[in-house]
């Protein structure tokens, strides 16, 4: 028995490995050979193209319905703004970002994009329409081209170099020796945290979605190569419905509005300026990162 269970279990740990970290749930649902969880009414809409904003209206969610993730959240994003959304770590920043994608549904409460509710909208058009750099990001055994031109997979070769340009990519794998044909993945070049971030970045910088979200996606990145990609990726949510979801209160600051969340909850908004003028929990925050840097 010991022996039957071990891969199932195994396959269990990866399964929700992958499913947190996956762009793209299609594939690997494929890749799995399982049913996906979350199926479209039988009388769901394509999402509209367009200007979409995002509320999240009186939320609550829980993985565990003994343990309260989220609680009565509400939000919103105006078509074509940035949210940034900040907090420790465990606040329930990343479940935001998968409610969204629409990894999982809410317990309580609703999420409109566009005015629809998720619930009503075909999941295709709806991963079509959000690009998502998430915390961890899982390549596929394939080569780094395929990886990025994943985003589009009818982008041009020059558009790919473009994606990986801003992404500070291209010169990384223009030094191999097989170039963009050098296969990455577990069986293939293994690339840091922050080389896999940059491969996501590009990807979605590629593949230019009406809804952006990044979710800590320069986290890995040191700083330096963090602000050479923070201006493409401030240009990049440019007109485009943004969440942000930061550590690094600097990459932020110009943020429409900001929100910080602690245990599922709202406790602070503002814009940058509005919330170091409160002097609250942000302030805190953004002075003791202030002297982490000197
Ligand atoms: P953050 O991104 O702010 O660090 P998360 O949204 O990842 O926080 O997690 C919020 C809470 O939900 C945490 O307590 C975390 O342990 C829990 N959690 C996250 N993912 C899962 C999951 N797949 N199953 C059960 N609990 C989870
Ligand atoms: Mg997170």
């Amino acid at each position: 028995l010991i022996q039957l269970y071990a891969p199932l279990n195994f396959l269990g740990v990866l399964y929700r490995e992958i499913r947190q970290a996956f762009t793209d749930i299609e594939r690997m649902f494929r890749l799995l050979g399982t049913e996906r969880e979350i199926r479209d009414a039988p009388d769901a809409w394509p999402l509209p193209s367009g200007p979409l904003d995002v509320r999240f209206e009186h939320v609550s969610f829980a993985y565990d319905p003994r343990r309260q993730v989220l609680e009565d959240l509400s939000l919103e994003i105006p078509a074509g703004q940035t949210l940034a959304v900040v907090g420790h770590s465990g606040g329930g920043k990343s479940t935001l970002a998968r409610l969204l994608f629409r990894f999982y549904d809410v317990s309580a409460g609703r999420i409109l994009i566009g005015g629809h509710d998720l619930r009503t909208l075909r999941q295709d058009s709806l991963r079509r329409a959000i690009g998502i750099v998430p915390q961890d990001t899982v390549l596929f055994n394939d080569s780094i081209f395929y990886n990025i031109r994943y985003g589009r997979p009818d982008a041009s070769e020059e558009e790919v170099f473009a994606a990986a340009r801003a992404a500070q990519l291209h010169d990384f794998i223009s030094a191999l020796p097989d170039g963009y044909h050098t296969t990455v993945g577990e069986r293939g070049l293994k690339l840091s945290g922050g080389e896999k971030q940059r491969v996501a970045i590009a990807r979605t910088l590629l593949k230019n979605p009406a809804i952006l979200i990044f979710d800590e996606a320069t986290s890995a990145l040191d700083s330096r190569t963090e602000q050479a990609i923070a201006a493409q990726l401030e240009a990049a949510a440019v007109g485009r419905t943004a969440l942000i979801i930061a550590h690094r209160l600097s990459t932020v600051m110009n943020a429409d509005r900001i929100v910080v969340l602690e245990a599922g909850r709202i406790v602070e908004h503002g814009t940058h300026a509005g919330l170091l003028a409160r002097d609250g929990q942000y302030a805190a925050m953004w002075r003791l990162q202030q002297q982490e840097q000197d």
